[in-house]
């Protein structure tokens, strides 16, 4: 059965004694049972101290990157191998920074993916509409389009690892969020889409996560949507209370 899971994307935010006392903060938060996984997503060079300091907790520290090629001559980039080596189980692909900012096309987010399952990392495959996407009315077809060239070339089997976040980008860091509904058609749709390919096991046991401005205020009304299965969270992770918050709301 698919799992809920409140995921929290650091981005380009803490330095070492932040992520230490954010994580700090998160564990001292950590007085009841969720009803979720709790992930975190801290910066690349705090990934070995964030895994050490939270292996004896619920919280799974992931990777907001890694490269899709398996060593040598990739200056700045970060490797599967290197990523297991220090406990790193999970790894975020194509958030739309990622593909907006730094240029990651849907062939490269493929064959990142393939190269993380490859090796038995579970993978977060974010995907998402711009604004004019959506005004146009092209925002079903826009993200199917972006997981059909991401996942389609895995087998159902390898699938398996792969978490969906549905983040739309008009709704990143802006304060604007999906409505519950819009949220919940979108999460149905793919949950089809994944089906067309896969068949409904798969499907069914698929989580699909929505990401955009998610909030303790907001965090209740769309995780009850029966498609949305948790939440990749960027800003509000940033504060142990709020993203704790959010977790509490399933
Ligand atoms: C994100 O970056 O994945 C995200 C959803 O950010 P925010 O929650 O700040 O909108």
């Amino acid at each position: 059965m698919r799992k809920n899971i409140v995921a929290g994307n650091w981005k380009m935010n803490c330095d070492l004694p932040q992520t230490q006392s954010l994580i700090t903060d998160l564990k001292t938060g950590l007085v009841k049972e969720f009803n979720c996984e709790l992930m975190i997503a801290p910066s690349h060079p705090f990934l070995y101290n964030a895994f050490n300091s939270t292996c004896d907790t619920v919280i799974e520290v992931v990777s907001q990157n890694v490269c899709e090629a398996e060593k040598g001559a990739y200056t700045g980039e970060i490797s599967v191998d290197m990523l297991q080596s220090i406990g790193i189980q999970t790894v975020i692909i194509g958030h739309s920074e990622r593909r907006d900012t730094y240029g990651e096309t849907d062939e490269l987010l493929a064959a990142k993916t393939k190269a993380a399952i490859d090796k038995g990392m579970k993978v977060i495959f974010c995907c998402g509409e711009h604004l004019e996407e959506r005004k146009a009315g092209n925002h079903f077809d826009t993200v199917t389009a972006q997981i059909e060239k991401g996942l389609f070339d895995l087998t159902a089997k390898e699938m398996e690892k792969v978490v969906v976040a549905y983040e739309p980008v008009w709704a990143i860091g802006t304060g604007e969020t999906a409505s519950p509904e819009q949220a919940q058609e979108m999460h149905a749709h793919l949950r089809s889409f994944i089906e067309s390919k896969f068949g409904k096991d798969t499907a069914i046991n698929t989580s699909i996560l929505y990401g955009g401005s998610v909030k303790p205020a907001n965090a209740a009304e769309i995780f009850a949507k029966p498609d949305v299965d948790g939440g990749l969270v960027g800003g509000a992770s940033l504060d142990a209370q709020s993203f704790l918050d959010i977790a509490n709301a399933f």
